[in-house]
């Protein structure tokens, strides 16, 4: 495809009504499930993933027990090679208070906030992650990660549309360069599902598409700009573009000479798993060395689907990093936090950053405490291996980056030692030579 046919396809990427035959080449009728009773299932919050396909003549496309029923319940009409298009998954996302009322037991305060919203960040679930939802407990996690409430309306003390100030780093429209060596290329605003605590929720899910200029203007910028040796494409969600698009992007920021690295930050693992096909694989694979930040928030959403996706990208050669913001109610607490780290490490993800949540307007129901955000780290650090322990930062207002935010282990020195406390609690001493130097 041309770059200029490619450049005009339409923002929004659910449009295509085809389905990705390579991936249901080999898609089988039906199977029966015995087994598989009546949605809703009871919740369990100490589930793990099961991996095990119910599909075993068609073993790369996993559909959870959990999956199925809520197909049967609430898509009856819908095949399991349509459950498992990503397109139909898109296009038929659940955004209006309707939607949501169809498969939720809404409080009033969800359908007051469902029904208020005109303008900021629109409501949005793929039917798959709606099917991870509690029907009807709206203290459920997940949920109130993705259903909005009154709260979103509220504008606290130190909250900011922009916090980060992005907007102020950005020398061209869709480039955040905040740091010497690296940027951010917002490259949609398209999500499949809208995190009620996005950081760029001013921005995504917005008429005002990035396209074809913009991208050609940032991708000239990051050529111009010969300190530039990593980008980040973000959004948005970059994986809910279009093969074709993803080509074209990958491609172009490849062919120049100083760019070493290119990363993707991505939720549609967690949100839309079907999307991760054997065609946006072959893309992918073509731009190594190419990483993947992959975004989750609650161990419940490290689903059968979820592991096979995670399965295809590392299989792929993509080192895959997570990313979780701490969230009040959500996952502000060391056992979750833990199941967390442990089933990400599972799919081969990488525990990479817990963030302490962008006080973002409407965000004062999501953001916690730093103690919290450390007894977790203190949690974790020590008292399970390395690779689960992520990084806890706050990203600082106005622009200053990442900040890393560490339990005190250092206590200070004494005649020629380091005085350290372990995460037993324990204290020890070491001995460094130049502490004698300074007396
Ligand atoms: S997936 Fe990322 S960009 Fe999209 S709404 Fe969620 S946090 Fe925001």
């Amino acid at each position: 495809m041309s770059k200029e046919n490619l450049l005009d396809t339409p923002e929004e990427p659910p449009s295509g009504g085809s389905l990705d035959r390579t991936l249901f080449a080999n898609a089988e009728p039906e199977p029966s499930r015995p087994n598989a009773g009546a949605y809703p299932l009871p919740y369990s919050q100490n589930s793990s993933p099961g991996f095990s396909p119910l599909l075993p003549a068609v073993p790369r496309l996993t559909v959870s027990d959990r999956s199925h029923r809520f197909r049967k319940m609430f898509y009856p009409q819908v095949t399991t090679r349509d459950w498992n298009n990503w397109r139909w998954q898109s296009r038929n996302r659940l955004k209006t208070l309707e939607d949501f009322e169809r498969v939720l037991t809404l409080t009033g305060e969800e359908r007051e906030a469902l029904g208020r919203f005109r303008h900021g960040l629109p409501a949005g679930v793929t039917p798959y992650y709606a099917s991870l939802l509690d029907p009807v407990d709206p203290n459920q996690p997940l949920r109130k990660t993705i259903v909005p409430v009154m709260g979103e309306f509220l504008r606290s003390p130190g909250e900011a549309d922009d916090p980060l100030g992005e907007d102020g780093h950005s020398p061209v429209p869709g480039l955040v360069h905040r740091y010497p060596d690296r940027v951010l290329l917002l490259a949609t605003s398209f999500c499949a599902a809208y995190c009620r605590y996005c950081t760029r929720s001013r921005m995504v899910g917005g008429s005002d598409a990035i396209g074809r200029s913009k991208l050609e203007a940032a991708i000239a910028y990051i050529r111009n700009t010969p300190a530039i040796r990593d980008v980040l494409i973000s959004g948005g969600d970059p994986l809910t573009l279009d093969e074709n698009r993803l080509d074209w992007l990958l491609g172009e920021l490849r062919a120049i000479p100083h760019v070493e690295f290119l990363r993707i930050g991505s939720k549609v693992p967690a949100v839309v798993p079907q999307r991760i096909t054997p065609s946006l694989i072959k893309v992918l694979r073509k731009y190594h060395p190419l990483w993947i930040s992959l975004h989750f928030t609650h161990p419940d959403e490290i689903t059968p689907e979820t592991a096979e996706a995670c399965e295809r990208l590392a299989d792929a050669g993509i080192p895959l990093g997570s990313q979780t913001v701490l969230l009040k109610g959500v996952n502000d607490n060391p056992d979750t936090m833990k199941r967390l780290m442990h089933n990400l490490l599972k799919i081969r993800v990488r525990p990479y950053y817990i963030y302490m949540c962008d006080p973002i307007t409407g965000s004062s129901h999501f953001r916690t405490s730093v103690d919290a955000g450390l007894d977790i780290i203190r949690s974790l650090r020590g008292h399970t291996t390395g690779y689960a322990v992520p990084t806890l930062v706050v990203d600082a207002p106005g622009g200053g980056g990442k900040i890393p935010l560490l339990p005190n282990y250092l206590e200070g020195h004494d005649n020629g030692d380091w005085l350290l406390t372990n995460f037993e609690g324990k204290s020890y001493r070491y001995p460094d030579p130049s502490l004698k130097d300074r007396g």
